[in-house]
């Protein structure tokens, strides 16, 4: 097997089993490895520190598979990994049941560059890094033995897969007509039902990282009048429908994420659909907009895209970040309450939470944070893998 070798003094964080070798810390190659193979990785002074994989188009250069000398990576190795991912779902009882599932969440797994989520029994898998690229065909093989899910389904397309010189990848593993369904997938949470798109949706179809945070709102919800912003398939703005909100407003600048919204809509008739409107646009100008018109509102969901991806992008981010923030505090009615979220790894607690007091001190209210919000437990965070959260909410009541 090939091995790298570190400089002096860089073998720290791979000591503490954080899974990423940045190329900087790389002294020199022994052997030779084809992208995605697995490679030792050996202090300066010889000493066997991690096995991982080669991404030798990356800055990220090996992700750890390993950090036991003993444990080679064969297709056993995943067959452990995997299970043991599911076992850790099987451990919370909020987890337990639920027809949209993240199985594997990644580095916070021990698998790097592997997602997979549950969709009743469809299981979609996304693929990030040149190492879970080549072992796919074992990958998906456990998945669909250890979940007795009828169908996989291939969705490799996000953006990242560049870095790692990957193609787009998708399709069906296991199961299914090659390129369709006979029904769209429906999953329930708590008590709602909603489509998922899983050829062309957000991410794997879905945000099943603010499942807790939807329930919640739900609880929030009662008689207060509430706008939605950012609201892809509507999953706040049925929660707070079925929580008893007054009226929802929900803003989305994507016709196709309204459309969903208004299908989910339809799946649910128990909801008061007349309580419920939505519209088309920029979420930066429709806040001010509502401003201008005079509207107040008791409750305000922002859930923006990523503003930040990495820390480089922090400083413009942060800026939208306190735009839409400060024109949410404005809208809020004496009493109300702002739910607000970040899902930018470049953008931490602390950062966000200064943000957001900026916003408030510009708009001149007075506010505290009442809770703080977090991604559910199916998105756990590894000890060693602070980097793993990536989502962070604020519940803020104003004066
Ligand atoms: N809250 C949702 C997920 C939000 S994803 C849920 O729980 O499922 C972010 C959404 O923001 C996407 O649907 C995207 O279409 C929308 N979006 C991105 N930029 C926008 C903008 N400037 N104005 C309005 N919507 C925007």
């Amino acid at each position: 097997m090939a091995c790298l070798i570190l400089k002096p003094d860089r073998e720290k964080s791979l000591l503490r089993q954080h899974p990423w070798l940045f190329a900087g810390a790389i002294e020199r190659f022994e052997g030779r490895a084809r992208p995605g193979d697995t490679v030792d990785i050996l202090a300066c002074d010889g000493r066997w520190l991690a096995r991982g994989a080669y991404s030798p188009e990356s800055q990220i250069r090996v992700r750890a598979w390993t950090f036991d000398e003993h444990e080679p990576v064969d297709h056993a190795f995943f067959k452990r990994r995997i299970a043991a991912s599911l076992a850790r779902r099987q451990a919370l009882p909020e987890l337990v049941g639920q027809q949209g599932l993240r199985l594997i969440h990644a580095e916070s797994d021990g698998l790097p560059g592997v997602v997979a989520d549950r969709y009743g029994d469809t299981v979609v898998l996304q693929l990030t890094s040149v190492g879970a690229d080549k072992w796919r065909a074992a990958i998906a093989e456990y998945l669909h033995q250890a979940t007795g899910c009828a169908r996989v389904y291939e969705r490799s397309d996000a953006g990242v897969r560049a870095m790692e010189g990957l193609p787009a990848a998708t399709g069906w593993l296991h199961g299914a007509a090659p390129g369709s369904l006979d029904a769209p997938l429906v999953i329930e949470e708590y008590g709602v039902r909603m489509q998922v798109d899983i050829f062309a949706g957000h991410k794997t179809g879905f945000y099943l990282d603010q499942r807790d945070n939807r329930r919640r709102l739900a609880q929030l919800a009662r008689d207060r009048r509430v706008l939605n912003c950012f609201c892809y398939s509507g999953g706040f703005s049925l929660q707070a429908l079925a929580g008893g909100a007054r009226e929802v407003v929900s803003i989305d600048s994507s016709a196709p994420a309204l459309a969903m919204f208004e299908h989910n809509l339809a799946l649910n008739p128990q909801l008061p659909h007349e309580r419920s409107a939505s519209r088309e646009a920029d979420v930066f100008t429709a806040l001010r907009e509502l401003h201008q018109a005079g509207e107040r509102f008791d409750l305000v969901v922002l859930d923006p895209p990523k503003f930040a991806p990495s820390a480089k992008h922090a400083e413009r981010a942060a800026r939208a970040y306190k735009d839409i923030n400060l024109a949410a505090l404005r809208l809020l009615s004496p009493g109300g309450l702002l739910m607000t979220y970040s899902c930018s790894g470049g953008i931490g607690l602390e950062l966000f939470q200064s943000i957001v007091a900026g916003a408030a001190r510009d708009a001149g209210r007075s506010a505290r944070i009442v809770e703080r919000l977090f991604g559910a437990a199916d998105h756990p965070v590894d000890l060693t893998f602070p980097e793993g959260e990536y989502l962070k909410g604020l519940l803020v009541l104003v004066d």
